[in-house]
């Protein structure tokens, strides 16, 4: 239930690469953005090692201090940076209306305009002993997790660019990593495949799946699959790390906005614009194809010059009633 009520210019919903770029652009063209900062303030790039491509850093730079930066840069200008989820949404249909958010189920907002910057989560395999063992051995982020598992052996699924990237990554650590890919080929860019292959301690398994994590309390072994022949093997691991791909988190938005079948939130060619006036959508929760940081930036700065200029539009037209 709402307890207050707080008037605002400009809510971001994202601490990402495009909520704080967005929030830069914002509070520097006086819009006064609140970001609020989701479950993972800094976002996806907080469990991340080196970011090697982001311009400007010539010797790379480590996600989180990149995020701390990137924070900081926002807050410069007057951003107002708040812990917080978005746990509903009543978008307004008129140009001018006024859009209302609930935040964490206990505070409402009411904001002239809105950037959407959630970004996306990790994808899970789904099965009942992998959800079981999540915490206990199973996760999907290396980086943040790979530590605990310094000199044992461990899996990793998918064949991706991070699958490949956090293959590398454990193969500094851990004793032993098996990839499992379950074509007869990676998807990973060529330089990441050279990386993986040229790693003495990783052992990739082409048309393989994970049939079941096995363990009771704590991941001992997997049993994984081959696609082809049905053949299953058993192999000893104390961590499975899944790396199978995101999914937008725009689930708040749905039946509001429009989405791809997905959930990428659909924005005019060319704009951040969504099919609400005054909602615009930047980063990964509309954009499948890219997803990089630089630009999930690029769309977040987008996206305040679209709020920019909408606000300056309304400002000359009649108020709507509210
Ligand atoms: P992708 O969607 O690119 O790859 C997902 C991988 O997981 C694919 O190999 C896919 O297999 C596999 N997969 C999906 N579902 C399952 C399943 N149920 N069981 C087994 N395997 C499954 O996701 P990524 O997260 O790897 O990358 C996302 C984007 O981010 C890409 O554009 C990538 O290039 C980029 N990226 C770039 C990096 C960099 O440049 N440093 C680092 C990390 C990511 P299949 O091929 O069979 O569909």
């Amino acid at each position: 239930m709402s307890e207050q009520i707080e008037r605002i210019k400009t809510l971001i919903i994202g601490s990402g690469p495009a909520g704080y770029t967005a929030a830069i652009y914002a509070a520097r063209a006086d819009l006064k953005p609140v970001v609020y900062t989701g479950m993972e303030p800094g976002g996806q790039l907080t469990t991340t090692t080196e970011v090697d491509n982001f311009p400007g850093y010539p010797e790379g730079i480590d996600g989180p201090t990149m995020m701390v930066q990137l924070q900081q840069q926002a807050e410069r200008f007057g951003t107002d940076v708040r812990i917080g989820m978005a746990t509903a949404v009543a978008l307004s249909d008129e140009v001018g209306g006024i859009h209302r958010v609930t935040i964490d189920n206990a505070k409402e907002i009411e904001a002239e305009t809105i950037i959407i910057s959630t970004g996306a989560s990790a994808k899970y395999l789904n099965l009942p002993s992998e959800q079981r063992l999540r915490g206990g051995g199973v996760s999907a982020c290396a980086v943040c997790d790979g530590f605990f598992y310094k000199g044992q052996e461990v899996a990793i699924v998918g064949g991706g660019d991070t699958a490949a990237e956090e293959a590398s990554y454990l193969a500094n650590i851990c004793k032993k990593v098996t990839m499992l890919v379950r074509k007869d080929h990676m998807r990973a860019s060529k330089a990441m495949q050279h990386r993986v292959n040229n790693l003495d301690n990783i052992e990739i398994r082409y048309n393989t799946e994970v049939d079941e994590v096995l363990g009771e309390q704590v991941v001992e072994g997997l049993r994984m699959v081959n696609n082809q022949t049905g053949e299953k093997e058993d192999i000893p691991i104390t961590g499975l790390f899944i790396a199978i791909g995101h999914t937008p988190n725009t689930g708040i938005f749905k039946g509001q906005l429009d989405m791809d079948e997905t959930g990428y939130i659909i924005t005019e060619s060319g704009s951040t614009k969504t099919n609400k006036p005054g909602v615009f959508a930047s980063g990964d929760a509309q954009d499948k194809i890219y997803r990089q940081a630089v630009t999930a930036a690029g769309t977040g700065c987008m996206a305040a010059l679209d709020a920019e200029r909408y606000l300056a539009s309304i400002e000359t037209a009649t108020p709507v009633a509210q």
